[in-house]
């Protein structure tokens, strides 16, 4: 796959495609910008483009997506190409053989759990970092989530990112720079990733086929994200299916949250999120000083709803008063 694939963040990939073209590297980067906008995405591309064994796709940087390396890499089967995400610390949890009956479920129930990349799976990755190239090109490492890592962990891969050894780089992906160690982040070239545009999030969807009934839709609640475009996917679903905008709207929608509380919450967030992208959208388009007041009030409370929703209030209660409180508004979803 060729960076142009990579709808959005021309200014990223013609970075990457500068460095993969000259084969110089720095040691560590750090690709930042919110969830879902093609932050893995990219650093796979750019192994794959720092390895590829096409001659003419290397001089320009890029990748050619078929030949051996690039085809290995994208499978997570190339030796030389570490990709560390919670999936791949659940399977170095999971004590089980992966060919045993009931690893499958062993590994959800352990991806499920995981929230921090802990300094066992660093020390996993450090060490991988300092064998040798197996295929004499490069050696990517690349750590999603990293702001997750905590003291013990970013600690362990300080002196690891300082000063890798030849033909290596390090990429940490991270939706929140700011909450990572100075340390670390001053051991990182830094590459920013900026929201998608909602024609951009439309045109991901379409083409890798996302199951969502109306991609335009979800595009414009997808805060420019294709994650967000997911979610809001089931959030108009949600919405859809209670009838939302007739009077058994609130408690319908309300009724039609999961039965795990977790879930539930994530959903009524979801709602949430949306109606208040309506909110701002009839906020632009109305002239009536009036009428935006009145928006302006119901979004402030909306925020406040959201917050509780995190606290140990029932999602369904929250965000059935949130819908009822819509009432006389012409807040159109649909
Ligand atoms: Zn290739």
């Amino acid at each position: 796959m060729p960076f142009a694939d990579i709808l959005g963040q021309e200014k990223a990939s013609s970075y990457l495609k500068k460095l993969a073209g000259a084969q110089k590297v720095p040691g560590a980067l750090l690709f930042y910008g919110p969830d879902g906008v093609g932050k893995a995405r990219a650093a796979v591309l750019f192994a794959q483009a720092l390895n590829c064994l096409d001659p003419q796709a290397r001089q320009t940087g890029d990748a050619c997506g078929v030949c051996a390396s690039c085809q290995a890499i994208a499978k997570g089967t190339h030796p030389d190409v570490t990709f560390v995400d919670f999936t791949y610390q659940a399977r170095l949890e999971v004590k089980k053989d992966f060919s045993s009956k009931g690893y499958e479920d062993e590994l959800e129930k352990e991806i499920a759990k995981q929230q921090h990349i802990n300094v066992d799976t660093i020390r996993d990755v450090t060490a991988k970092s300092q064998q040798k190239a197996v295929g004499g090109g490069w050696k990517v490492l690349i750590i999603d989530q990293a702001q997750t890592m905590q003291g013990a962990a970013a600690n362990a891969l300080l002196k690891f990112i300082e000063e890798p050894p030849y033909k290596t780089v390090w990429i940490l992906i991270t939706n929140k720079r700011a909450t990572m160690l100075k340390t670390i982040l001053s051991r990182c070239q830094p590459l920013a990733f900026a929201p998608l545009s909602q024609e951009n999030v439309t045109q991901i969807l379409k083409n890798t086929g996302a199951d969502v009934p109306d991609p335009d839709l979800c595009a414009r609640y997808s805060g420019g994200s294709v994650s967000g475009a997911l979610k809001a996917a089931e959030a108009l679903e949600l919405l859809q299916n209670g009838q939302f905008g007739t009077p058994q709207g609130p408690c319908s929608v309300a009724a039609g949250l999961s039965r795990t509380l977790v879930a539930a919450r994530q959903e009524a967030q979801a709602v949430l999120d949306v109606l208040i992208c309506a909110l701002h959208r009839r906020w632009t388009q109305t002239q009536d000083p009036r009428e935006q007041r009145r928006l302006q009030q119901v979004l402030n409370q909306f925020e406040t709803y959201k917050r509780s929703i995190g606290r140990n209030v029932s999602p369904a209660l929250v965000l059935e008063t949130a819908l009822m409180s819509l009432d006389g508004l012409n807040v159109q979803i649909f």
